[in-house]
């Protein structure tokens, strides 16, 4: 595989479901919620249409940005003021900005002096249904760039489908009332900044309220427990920095093979929690086989040329209506892990069926 770079106060009475969501969304729904493969395509679509180092996705609230997504830039959070956010959001349009060096607004800021060193922004204004600015589209690059009339329309396009992307609730809706219990605060601190999936105590918690859920639902719940195979020798080869970028590519991959109600975590160094809902062990053996798929696909490239890495999973699946705990079902789970790593590596293992 290879690595490019690199809620609500409102009335319900008075208010639809949709507004309802829209108009909430940035101050608790939104904030501090995981991965989400429909905003990383339109980042990663940016980056190539707009030749850009970098490009994502915010969301604002109070003093700080959030980066819903982002792609080419190793960043989750930032105070607005020290943002390149703040001259397109006080004028309320979109703005492209060709050389930041040239612009007293933007020629001062530290992402420009130093840091990343940015020499090209543009930013479109996110709006919820009141017209609110709730969060940006933006694109970074490290070199100035020329006029083209093709950039502004670019960045409107893509600004807009980011847009209609955040005013609609994939996420909320299929993990809503798990994620909204959380509550944005608790959310912070269970989210891996490396990879911006759950961290390991995020998906134990979720896998807990799902197997508890699940005891009155009758839904099964499927672990799979997914370890990168000899990860080490890419820290050995091509150092840290790339390890760390497989690593943030193989989390996003993992979410992009997965519907949106599953959840994905980082439960370890090289180690993923992946909890697929309403899961036979059927459909669990098809999702092992599209993430192993997508990961055959995905290439990572280094300085010293493109590699390939390949996945083991473990894969186990609670009984419809039976009392189940997260630590037995990862254990399960670990347990087929082990086997395929001790059976070759490179595929999944189902308890118990495959390990007796
Ligand atoms: P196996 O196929 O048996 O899993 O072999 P492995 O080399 O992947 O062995 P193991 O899973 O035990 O090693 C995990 C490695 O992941 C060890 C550590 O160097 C690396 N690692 C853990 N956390 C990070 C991280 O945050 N960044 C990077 N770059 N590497 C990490
Ligand atoms: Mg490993």
């Amino acid at each position: 595989m290879a690595v490019h770079d690199d809620p609500t106060s409102l009335s319900e009475s008075l208010a639809s479901k949709a507004t309802m969501q829209i108009a909430g969304l940035h101050k608790f729904d939104g904030f501090y919620t995981p991965l989400e493969e429909r905003f990383e395509r339109i980042s990663r679509l940016a980056r190539k249409a707009m030749g850009v180092r970098a490009a994502g996705v915010t969301l604002i609230a109070d003093d700080k940005l959030w980066f819903k997504s982002i792609v080419g830039w190793r960043i989750s959070e930032l105070l607005l003021k020290d943002s390149l956010e703040q001259p397109m959001i006080d004028s309320g349009e979109p703005l492209v900005v060709l050389d930041t060096l040239k612009d007293a607004r933007f020629a001062k800021s530290p992402l420009v002096t130093g840091g990343p060193k940015f020499r090209f922004y543009a930013g479109y204004p996110i709006r919820d249904a009141t017209g609110e600015i709730i969060g940006t589209f933006c694109a970074f690059d490290t070199q100035p760039k020329a006029a083209d009339e093709t950039l502004f329309e670019t960045l409107s396009d893509l600004g807009h489908l980011a847009e209609r992307e955040l005013l609609t609730s994939d996420l909320w809706d299929a993990q809503s009332q798990l994620v909204r219990k959380l509550g944005s605060a608790r959310r912070q601190a269970l989210l891996d900044t490396l990879t911006r999936v759950w961290n390991r105590r995020g998906g134990v918690e979720l896998l807990d309220s799902l197997l508890k859920e699940s005891e009155t639902s009758g839904e099964r719940i499927a672990v799979c427990m997914i370890d990168i195979d000899l990860f080490k020798q890419i820290n050995d080869k091509y150092g840290h920095p790339v390890g760390d970028q497989a690593l943030r590519k193989i989390a996003a991959g993992v979410v992009a093979s997965v519907r949106p109600d599953d959840i994905v975590s980082r439960y370890g160094g090289d180690e993923f929690l992946l909890i697929l809902r309403d899961a036979a062990p059927d459909h669990c053996r098809l999702v092992a086989e599209r993430i192993s798929a997508n990961m055959e696909k995905t290439r990572l490239r280094t300085r010293q040329g493109s590699v390939s890495v390949t996945l083991s999973i473990g894969m186990a699946v609670s009984d419809a209506g039976k009392p189940m705990t997260a630590k037995k079902i990862i254990e399960q789970a670990d347990q087929a892990l082990y086997h395929k790593k001790q059976s070759g590596r490179a595929g999944a293992t189902l308890y118990p069926d495959d390990i007796r």
